[in-house]
């Protein structure tokens, strides 16, 4: 009898308690976290943030080789990632991405709203990248351990980036998804990057532009070499030819310069490997139908993970 009544307690108790909603992430009804609505304390606790990036060109957590190795000038400032790319985060991916989680691209977005901050963080307090400013006012890249990608107009872009007050917060202003090829769409039915961006467009009050398409599939990369891979993705992307987009990014664009300063343009993804995307992305949207943007806009990378 007596074993009976505490199995009927704990029945009881189980039915009283609060039932945990069941966690995107690991699938068990466990304490939520407030931080990241949709995952559990738990899952949240073992997200590998990317909280101080060594590379503040790449934004990656450990010493960069790659970013010295290739110091070509192009229109891509910098990258920020939220989290490593660890098999798990490479799990959680996979089941967004592959396996249709579509509910996951709310939590992912948060994630990314989280690197968002850090990338606000950088630029305030000018730890993007380390230069200064000559006594003629002419911007100077200070070598900086190799990390700067360098800019393709030095005085105009550079001068954004100065340090400003915390009360004035730099702000993005657009953000553009990275494209997925139409074949890649229909097989998904979303652009992974896209629904990431329009998280962070809603928090944060950005316009989201989809200015890029891809002009190519870049299918069967694995067989090629790295040089035809880097010669490939150059042409895969474009500015948008649609002339209402290109009527509302003529604006912003207007908008900018006739404040004194180049257009934040924010280029969004899930995952930062090479960065040959990101620099492809950016080179296309620099080549805009009415002609090179080049000084006018200031354009750096917001990625989920980086690998
Ligand atoms: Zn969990
Ligand atoms: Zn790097």
């Amino acid at each position: 009898m007596r074993v009976e009544w505490s199995n009927w307690l704990s029945a009881a108790k189980m039915l009283l308690a609060p039932a945990h909603p069941v966690c995107l992430f690991c699938g068990k009804a466990h304490a939520p976290s407030a931080q990241t609505p949709g995952i559990c304390l738990a899952c949240e606790s073992a997200i590998p943030w990317i909280k101080a990036p060594r590379c503040r060109t790449c934004g990656r957590p450990v010493g960069c080789p790659d970013c010295s190795r290739s110091r070509q000038p192009g229109p891509l400032l910098y990258n920020r990632s939220a989290v490593s790319y660890t098999s798990e985060m490479r799990e959680i991916l996979g089941q967004y991405k592959y396996r249709g989680n579509e509910r996951l691209a709310q939590v992912l977005g948060l994630m990314l709203d989280r690197a968002y901050n850090a990338m606000q963080e950088a630029m305030e307090n000018g730890s993007v990248s380390r230069w200064s400013y000559t006594a003629n006012q002419n911007a100077v890249l200070e070598a900086d351990s190799g990390l700067i990608m360098g800019a393709a107009s030095p005085h105009k872009i550079w001068s954004s980036l100065l340090p400003r007050k915390r009360t004035d917060r730099w702000q993005a202003d657009l953000l553009v998804p990275v494209p997925v090829s139409s074949t890649r769409l229909a097989e998904r039915g979303f652009n992974q990057a896209g629904q990431l961006a329009a998280v962070l467009a809603a928090r944060r009050g950005i316009l989201q532009l989809p200015l890029l398409v891809r002009t190519q599939h870049t299918a069967k990369q694995s067989f090629k070499s790295r040089a035809e891979r880097l010669a490939d993705m150059k042409h895969a992307f474009a500015a948008s030819t649609d002339s209402a987009l290109q009527g509302q990014f003529a604006s912003l664009l207007r908008n900018s310069l006739d404040s004194g300063r180049p257009l934040r343009i924010v280029i969004v993804d899930d995952i930062y490997t090479t960065g040959s995307t990101l620099r492809a992305c950016a080179e296309a949207l620099i080549r805009q139908p009415g002609g090179s943007l080049e000084g006018k806009v200031e354009i750096c990378s917001l990625t989920w993970a980086r690998s």
